[in-house]
């Protein structure tokens, strides 16, 4: 048995969730006229109170997307140096919208408004790009998987408010954080003006993200995911399962937070654990002595049938989804053991 931890994405639909693909009802999504996805749309627009919806083939592509139709040529976006959309979307900032970013120093991935605040640059000095956007990333992926208070987003809302930018929200494991909160998605959806949401991760679909902001705001995303290629057919097969999705793989995430915690018990006890992060949704980090090289590490475990990636020179990521269930844990217990 391989116990893949590697990330939440490596999940593999269901019986059930492939019926409800099996059985979706499609058309031509470049028509317009996929019901599937016009339903899937619909339905995490209203979920999030938000106006419009666009299903995409990845989350690069609705937090592309986003940052192309908010920014300008010359702008510049602040975001954390941890971000997703610095760190892991090849350079697409540069690339897609001509752009370039403000990297923060934030509590584990989370900025403050006063840090947003200062960061903001004067649009009167032509010396300096032009801010144009802020981008907030919940769940924080490179910080463990930590997740925002609400009051900490009202007040950055805020100084966005005061300063007429719009503020983005990469919401890849967006419901991890709310299932721990209990915030409701409506009032995040009050305080973004886009939303990037991932079903492919602990959601547990084969594929796709949706982004949520305005209808002209979806209006010129949609021309831009075609610029890009990513207009689609038969799109319905897919938006079936993130339907299926929404409906009943949120609150489950839950367990994949428990079984993380546990994860992290595991490590505490063993020999080349030098420091375990807080393990706060379905991320567990963990640091290896100096002597030792995550990617050794990670070699080793593959031998033990454990799937986990190299987070860092001596930091390794294990991701806990919807297919690692507590027969899995218990295996993974026997087998790290066995790995000195
Ligand atoms: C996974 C992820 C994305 C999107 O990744 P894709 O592989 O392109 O779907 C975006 N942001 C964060 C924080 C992620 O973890």
């Amino acid at each position: 048995m391989f116990i893949d931890l590697r990330s939440d994405t490596v999940t593999k639909p269901s019986m059930a969730m492939k019926e409800a693909m099996f059985l979706a009802e499609v058309g031509d999504d470049v028509f317009g006229d996929d019901p599937t996805v016009l339903a899937l749309e619909e339905k995490a627009a209203n979920l999030f109170g938000k106006e419009a919806a666009l299903f995409c083939p990845s989350g690069t592509m609705t937090n592309q997307l986003a940052i192309r139709v908010h920014t300008w040529p010359g702008s510049e976006v602040i975001c954390d140096k941890y971000s997703h959309i610095y760190l892991y979307e090849g350079g697409g900032v540069a690339l897609n919208s001509f752009s370039s970013l403000k990297l923060l120093d934030g509590d584990r991935g989370r900025l403050n408004a006063q840090q947003v605040r200062d960061a903001i640059n004067n649009p009167e000095d032509i010396h300096q790009p032009t801010t144009s956007l802020i981008s907030l990333e919940n769940t924080m992926n490179k910080g463990g998987g930590c997740f925002y208070q609400l009051s900490d987003i009202q007040e950055i809302r805020s100084v966005c408010d005061e300063k007429k930018l719009p503020l983005h929200l990469d919401g890849a494991r967006l419901f991890n954080a709310l299932v721990e909160t209990n915030d409701s998605p409506l009032v995040h959806g009050q305080l973004f003006d886009s939303i990037s949401i991932c079903l492919s991760k602990g959601l547990g679909c084969p594929v796709g993200s949706l982004l949520l902001g305005k209808k002209d705001f979806i209006k010129k995303a949609r021309r831009f995911r075609k610029v890009m290629g990513g207009g689609w057919r038969q799109a319905g097969f897919l938006a079936a399962a993130g339907i299926y999705a929404l409906d009943n793989n949120i609150e489950r995430l839950k367990e994949d937070h428990a079984r993380a915690k546990q994860i992290g018990k595991i490590l505490e006890g063993l020999p080349f654990v030098e420091n375990i992060y807080p393990i706060d949704t379905n991320i567990a980090i963990f640091q290896l002595p100096e002597t030792i090289l995550a990617s050794d590490f990670v070699a080793k475990m593959k031998e033990q049938n454990i799937g986990c990636v190299v987070f860092g020179k001596h930091l390794v990521r294990f991701v806990t989804h919807l297919d690692f269930t507590d027969i899995h844990l218990e295996e993974f217990e026997k087998n790290i053991r066995k790995t000195v």
